[in-house]
């Protein structure tokens, strides 16, 4: 019998491959991970955590006009360099959090980059590795067309690590990111350009979600052009100019490329063993997370599915529990709850209404109102919630929020859709009154 250094030898320790090899450890496995920047990933070093603690941040300026509304004599504006210093630090903690969890689990750290030799053996910096499996989870990086002009701009990683605080920012894309950055810089104070190459923002989302935070956004004071496409960026002066087919340009501070993220899966092996990719760059897999290659596999932002933390981390442990748990099972990859740290945010989990309509009848509930946190600062902002359900057997198929506390309130939700209930089983259930959420188990009438 072959025997091999490790049973499992994972590239990249980023939330995916750090929970499929603590699992795969924790049921025995001997298991190896690699990893040449430090241990956490996009999710806690670059992406997610670091950017809900801008959002955390930048949000007490609105938190600052309610307290004012309600009688407190408060002023102040955010230090950014300060933010950005504490913000650093707290990365430090977690990635440090992350290589004692290996540790912890008895999963080997090899720092450097990992290339795949054969199917049983991984290289890093000239030392040989072989192992039974291999785990691909080696996640995404930003994407930026390369256009005259790109490198002055900034990609989502360059501006959570910018010191300082533009006066006027540039933001080109509409998805996850942009809108999320759009909400940061606008609450901290800057003025927001929002380019988008279509029309609206979160291309996929329910149309309400999509139309109702645009408007929100734009209540905020952010500016949007829609049906633009950047041609080049140049520096005049402190200013970038940014310019666009149109003929028209804008000057700005600094321009954000938040157009998207791309797989690494280049340079790691994968094409010369024969690994299939699609189109975009990902590794193809199927539900068990097997590419191509019988001992390779791979999870998280280097395959087509949703690129969300959970997710990577489901499908790693889905992964573990079957090729060393003795317990065979696939994560779910349907009806995915998410939330869009915007200002304010989303909260959607199950079907669009396009989506449901296409399946069948459907009725449609759906509810504006003004949050009573906001009843003494005259603040427009206005809360959307709705309810799409299947006409025939009463299941709520989509639950979709904008509104302060929407991340909050969809994780139930997304139980309750999960566990199919219907519309008969939410008006069932008491509301708990005053809050926002009641307003999902008291929609009485459809409105179509
Ligand atoms: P998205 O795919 O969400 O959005 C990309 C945006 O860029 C779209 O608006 C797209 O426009 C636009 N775009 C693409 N190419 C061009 C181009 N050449 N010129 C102009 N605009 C362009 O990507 P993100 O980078 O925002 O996020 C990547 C993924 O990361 C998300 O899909 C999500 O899965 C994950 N993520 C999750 C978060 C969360 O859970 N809160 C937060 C951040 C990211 P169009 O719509 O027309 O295609």
């Amino acid at each position: 019998m072959t025997t091999f250094d490790f049973d499992l030898f994972t590239l990249g320790a980023g939330s995916g491959g750090v929970a499929a090899s603590r699992r795969a450890a924790a049921h025995g496995a001997k298991v190896a991970i690699c990893e040449d920047r430090a241990p956490g990933g996009t999710c806690v070093l670059r992406g997610c955590i670091p950017k809900k603690l801008m959002v955390y941040a930048s949000s007490f300026a609105e938190e600052i006009g309610v307290a004012r509304g309600f009688g407190w004599e408060v002023s102040g504006q955010v230090d950014w360099p300060r933010l950005v210093d504490a913000k650093r630090t707290e990365l430090d903690r977690l990635s440090l959090l992350y290589s004692r969890m290996l540790a912890d689990a008895g999963v080997e750290f090899v720092s450097g980059r990992g290339v795949i030799v054969d199917p049983h053996t991984v290289e890093v910096d000239g030392r040989r590795y072989t192992a039974q499996r291999i785990l691909v989870a080696t996640g995404g990086r930003p994407w930026r067309p390369g256009i005259v002009g790109a490198e002055l701009c900034m990609s989502s990683d360059d501006a959570l690590d910018r010191s300082e605080l533009p006066r006027h920012v540039t933001i080109v894309g509409g998805g996850y990111i942009a809108v999320e950055f759009a909400g940061i810089y606008r609450a901290a104070g800057c003025d927001v350009t929002m380019l988008l190459r279509d029309r609206g923002v979160l291309r996929g989302f329910d149309d309400d979600i999509r139309t109702h935070l645009a408007e929100q956004m734009v209540v905020a004071g952010i500016e949007f052009r829609e049906h633009t496409e950047v041609e080049s960026v140049a520096r005049e002066g402190d200013a970038l100019q940014v310019r666009l087919a149109s003929g028209v340009a804008v000057a700005t501070d600094a321009v954000l490329f938040a157009t998207g993220r791309v797989p690494n899966t280049e340079g790691i092996g994968l094409a010369e063993l024969g690994v299939e990719i699609d189109h975009a760059g990902r590794v193809v897999v199927d539900d068990w997370s097997r590419s191509s290659v019988a001992s390779v596999y791979a999870i998280g932002d280097v395959t087509a599915r949703p690129q969300l933390t959970p997710m990577a981390i489901a499908d790693g442990r889905a992964f573990a529990d079957t090729e060393f748990g003795g317990t065979p099972r696939t994560a779910l990859h349907d009806g995915v709850a998410t939330a869009v740290f915007s200002q304010p945010p989303c909260g959607t989990c199950g079907l669009t209404e396009a989506q449901a309509r296409a399946l069948g009848p459907v009725r449609i509930y759906r509810s504006k109102f003004r949050p009573m946190k906001y009843a003494f600062v005259g603040k427009a902002s206005v809360t959307m919630m709705k309810l799409v359900v299947d006409a025939p057997s009463d299941r709520v198929l989509g639950v979709h929020i904008v509104g302060p506390d929407a991340p909050e309130i969809i994780q139930g939700f997304a139980v309750a859709v999960r566990c199919g209930a219907t519309k008969a089983q939410f008006d069932a259930t008491l509301a708990i009154h005053p809050t926002s959420a009641e307003e999902l188990v008291t929609m009485a009438k459809p409105v179509t």
